[in-house]
């Protein structure tokens, strides 16, 4: 399926940018072998799963979407590609994804866009596209995304999967080259809530090798989602957020998501409008933020330690090197963020700017508290349009962070979030996705309620 949809970085999907083709087929083997042999079995072993490139796997390349790990192949595993491999799942490859995942489009890739299997004309989401698009496109059965401000859902919203983007420290942070560390998340990327509530259980739970793991469990996600499938909401209380439609929402994507509201009071759910004020600025604040996280984990790209060095003609000095480097090897996008953010933090702005934001972010964290005392979710579009032309809005950033209004306060507040498959937008036949948001630590709500709107 690969071979004949993937095309590559010119024409196709370009879901993937590496395909461990003789991997693969070895892992296979070997989980025949084990299920010849009798072993007990995980219940996901033999099944082929897409990793984006962000995770780092061992003795497989993994770049970021960037020039600057181009050729670096890293010496460990990440803690999910560890729980993924001993569980038996053979890994087909390492998926597309905007520059060290900054973007909604999969456009800032180094490695060429990967394109929407709905249309190939449209963007897949971002950053990451190439997950959603792998598993929208029959070449994954499942696969794995990280999401700092919407990456997994805004792309299972566009190409028609399920994106989880679990709670903050649910799923380990190790061999995830970080982003903004205190907004990422990996997370599952399916076709159903239910194999989604699987793979979760997989790659979650607690990680002695990150600090910021959570050491508690989760109730179970896989009941959940099968309590869900019964399609019986009774009892649950839904809160649909009033600051997250209006202007600028298209509507074929309202329509639909009214549509599932209504599936839900039909499922028993009571159903009210919520607002929580703050949200209007929660784009603002998270592209504050996020260039301040990632101005600072981006320095460790030196030309001195991973992949690229770039050494200019003469005599240079190591800061010659660094800087010839990092000029070929980062993208205009990276490259604003990380002025933004060293700008955000400079001494005499850091009050004004970051020191604010994170006062806003608690704002932020208070009105989902706040929300979560009167509902037991909330719910919103995913994204506010369906998956728009590629090229349409690569000149414009405001443009693009626009897409991140819905999923960004659930990074900025450390709580849980799904997209599932709303049908598709009567203007253009292109699929519109829902959002279900719990508590910190109740995952399994959003199961709940992702399961009952399949
Ligand atoms: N699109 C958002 C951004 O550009 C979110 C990225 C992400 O979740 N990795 O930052």
């Amino acid at each position: 399926r690969i071979a004949a949809v993937d095309g590559d970085a010119t024409a196709g999907v370009h879901a993937f940018l590496h395909v461990d083709r003789e991997g693969v087929l070895a892992q296979a083997a070997a989980s025949d072998e084990r299920r010849a042999a009798g072993e007990p079995l995980h219940q996901l072993d033999g099944v082929p799963i897409a990793v984006k490139d962000v995770l780092t796997t061992q003795g497989l390349p993994t770049t970021c979407g960037s020039k600057i790990l181009e050729g670096w192949v890293p010496p460990y595993d990440a803690t999910v590609v560890r729980r993924i491999k001993d569980a038996g799942l053979p890994i087909l490859g390492k998926t597309n994804m905007d520059e060290f995942a900054m973007g909604s489009s999969t456009e800032h890739s180094a490695y060429g866009p990967t394109r929407n299997p709905w249309d190939q004309t449209r963007i897949p989401g971002g950053s990451g596209g190439g997950s959603a698009a792998a598993v929208a496109a029959y070449e994954a059965p499942l696969a794995v995304g990280t999401d700092t401000g919407g990456s997994i859902r805004q792309p299972g919203a566009v190409t028609g999967t399920v994106g989880v983007k679990p709670t903050y420290g649910a799923v380990s942070r190790y061999g995830l080259v970080a982003l903004a560390n205190s907004l990422d998340q990996a997370g599952p990327v399916t076709r159903t809530v239910l194999d989604a509530a699987l793979l979760q259980e997989l790659i979650g739970g607690h990680d002695p090798l990150d600090s910021t793991s959570v050491d508690q469990p989760l109730p179970s996600l896989v009941d959940a989602a099968r309590q869900g499938a019964t399609g019986d909401l009774s009892g649950v209380r839904i809160g649909v957020i009033t600051e997250l439609s209006g202007d600028g929402w298209q509507p074929g994507v309202m329509t639909r998501f009214q549509e599932s509201v209504d599936l839900l009071v039909k499922a028993g759910a009571e159903v009210v409008e919520v607002s929580c004020p703050t949200f209007v600025h929660a784009l603002a604040t998270y592209y504050l933020i996020l260039p301040a996280e990632c101005s600072s984990n981006l320095a460790k790209f030196d030309a001195m330690r991973y992949g690229l060095r770039v050494v200019p003609e003469g005599n240079p000095s190591a800061e010659d090197v660094m800087k010839a480097t990092r000029d070929a090897g980062f993208g205009d996008e990276v490259k604003r963020r990380i002025i933004l953010g060293t700008y955000a933090l400079s001494s005499g702005y850091y009050d004004a700017y970051y020191g604010q934001a994170q006062k806003v972010r608690t704002l932020i964290s208070r009105d989902f508290a706040t929300a979560f005392e009167q509902v037991d979710v909330l719910v919103s579009p995913t994204a506010p349009t369906t998956a728009f032309e590629l090229g349409e809005k690569l000149d414009d950033p405001l443009a693009m962070y626009l897409n991140d209004l819905a999923t960004i306060p659930a990074n900025l507040a450390g709580v849980p979030g799904i997209s599932v498959p709303a049908g598709l937008a009567d203007e253009d036949g292109l699929p519109v996705g829902f959002q279900v948001l719990a508590p910190a630590l109740a995952d399994d709500r959003c199961y709940r309620v992702g399961a009952a709107l399949e």
